[in-house]
């Protein structure tokens, strides 16, 4: 619990980013000190084998930050989540909704299968439309998601209610 207080402390709030009236949740200040970026590995390692995870997905950009060393630690696998147009191979791609407008997010087909379960991270969790197209994209492979851990919620956006049909069952963990 005192680890988690930490952790959160070194989030920074940054008013007017990336536009005026938005306070954007800044992780660099924890990935910067070696003795949160640790602890935040730890506790995501952790998930990946409570939840039986056998493969890891980070969600484009800051995702991959934070799932590939907890994926090291666990022992398994790293899938990168990304942005249309990213990834050079054969991919299945998942659409979504955004304010204004919609976004798209790929993944290398071939890297996942029925075979596996995912175990899903981000930095935060906003309106949630990233997050739940990648499950959406995940299960069109055959693989499970084992679940979803992101480091902080934004409630007000109400994130949460999104998602909750495309977490079926699995576990939204939030640090
Ligand atoms: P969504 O609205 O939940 O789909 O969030 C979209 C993406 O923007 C996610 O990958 C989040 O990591 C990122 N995001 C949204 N708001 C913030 C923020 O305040 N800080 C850091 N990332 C954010």
């Amino acid at each position: 619990e005192t680890q988690r207080r930490l952790l959160l402390e070194r989030i920074r709030d940054v008013p007017d980013h990336p536009k005026p009236g938005v306070v954007f949740k800044d992780i660099t200040p924890l990935l910067a000190d070696p003795a949160a970026l640790a602890v935040v590995t730890d506790i995501l390692a952790a998930l990946c084998r409570r939840h039986g995870a056998t493969k890891v997905a980070g969600l484009e950009a800051r995702g991959f930050i934070l799932a590939a060393p907890a994926a090291v630690r666990a022992g398994i696998g790293f899938i990168p989540v990304r942005k249309a147009g990213k990834l050079p191979g054969a991919t299945l791609a998942q659409s979504y909704e955004l304010e204004y407008g919609t976004a798209e997010i790929e993944l290398h087909a071939e890297d996942l299968g029925p075979s596996d379960r995912v175990l899903v991270i981000d930095d935060v969790l906003a309106t949630g439309g990233t997050a739940e197209a990648s499950l959406r994209l995940i299960r069109r492979t055959g693989a499970d998601v084992a679940g979803l851990a992101v480091l902080m919620e934004l409630a007000f956006l109400a994130g949460r209610r999104r998602l909750d049909p495309a977490l079926e069952a699995a576990p939204l963990e939030v640090l």
